[in-house]
């Protein structure tokens, strides 16, 4: 599959890695949008968080556990923020679920 977050998984394309286990990954963003900007992936391939289902969500959970142990090593103190944009509205441009962990600086709500 020509997926760039697949390539990442299997070492075809290079990642700052921040966190790595047999089920996610964590790599710097290459185009921060924070101080701290990483993605988090399941290693498993799910296009966006419209293809999460009762057969596939428990990488989820896993997900938001290495988000708040990635967040507490970089020194984020418990301020932090997590996303993922699904479909081409929402401004999701890699179809390969992912979760963006941004901090370092402050945010506003309601978002753009
Ligand atoms: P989306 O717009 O789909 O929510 O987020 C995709 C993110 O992936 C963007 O923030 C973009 O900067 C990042 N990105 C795209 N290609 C690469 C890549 O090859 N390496 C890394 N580290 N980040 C990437
Ligand atoms: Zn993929």
């Amino acid at each position: 599959m020509d997926c760039i977050f697949c390539k990442i998984v299997n070492g075809d394309i290079p990642s700052k890695k921040a966190y790595e286990d047999e089920k996610v990954l964590a790599f710097y963003d290459l185009e921060p949008q924070a101080p701290v900007h990483v993605l988090i992936i399941p290693k498993e391939h799910i296009s966006c968080a419209a293809e999460i289902n009762g057969e596939n969500s428990a990488v989820v959970a896993h997900i938001f556990e290495v988000a708040a142990k990635v967040a507490d090593e970089l020194g984020l103190d418990g301020d932090f923020r997590v996303v993922t944009n699904s479909g081409i509205k929402a401004g999701q441009t890699v179809k390969h679920l992912h979760f963006h962990l941004l901090g370092g600086r402050d945010f506003t709500w309601p978002p753009g």
